[in-house]
């Protein structure tokens, strides 16, 4: 990693953060495996900053069976309580059995759609929206997509998904590319 390329100036420099920034945030995510991934830690961010997460992420990956969500689908109430006891992951109560639940909706989203990712996409017409943010401070933490398909995932039974997460997932995944204009990552991704 370089020190000398411009970037966002979010990942600060934390090696773990920086890495996540140059590689991951804002690549466009198309397999359902790795949507539910980010989907899910995500919903654990809920009231938290990312790194927090993410410095928690190999201890998600091992806790919720490498993020498979036809397993965590299954969970019953006896692994339910072992995650409830794992210090390594966030033991938030109703956060852990929306992961289940969410699961469960996500599946019900494949049988309809073919895809997580087609029905995620087609929020955006397949084609990520490409901003033009000078500065961090102009991106926005919601945007009228975010809201409709925050109230859609909602109708459709998913937990932690309000407007900021949703946007947060959409930025991840690379639905929209929120790098600022002057970020080495801006026309890369
Ligand atoms: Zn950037």
């Amino acid at each position: 990693m370089s020190s000398k390329k411009v970037r966002c100036e979010w990942c600060g420099t934390d090696p773990l953060y920086v890495n996540y920034h140059d590689i991951e945030w804002g690549v466009p995510v198309k397999d359902d495996k790795t949507l539910f991934e980010f989907l899910l830690l995500e919903t654990f961010q809920a009231g938290l900053s990312w790194i927090t997460i993410l410095r928690k992420r190999e201890n998600f990956r091992a806790a919720f069976d490498n993020f498979n969500y036809k397993k965590i689908a299954k969970y019953d109430q006896k692994k339910i309580d072992e995650l409830l006891q794992n210090a390594g992951i966030i033991r938030n109560k109703l956060k852990v059995y929306s992961a289940v639940s969410n699961a469960k909706c996500f599946m019900e989203v494949q049988k309809e759609f073919g895809s997580f990712s087609n029905y995620m996409w087609g929020f955006v017409d397949n084609t990520p929206i490409k901003n033009a943010y000078k500065t961090h401070a102009e991106v926005p933490a919601t945007t009228l997509v975010s809201d409709a398909l925050s109230k859609d995932l909602k109708k459709r039974g998913f937990k932690f998904v309000g407007s900021t997460v949703v946007y947060a997932h959409m930025q991840a995944t690379g639905m929209v590319n929120d790098h600022i204009k002057t970020c080495f990552r801006y026309s890369e991704v």
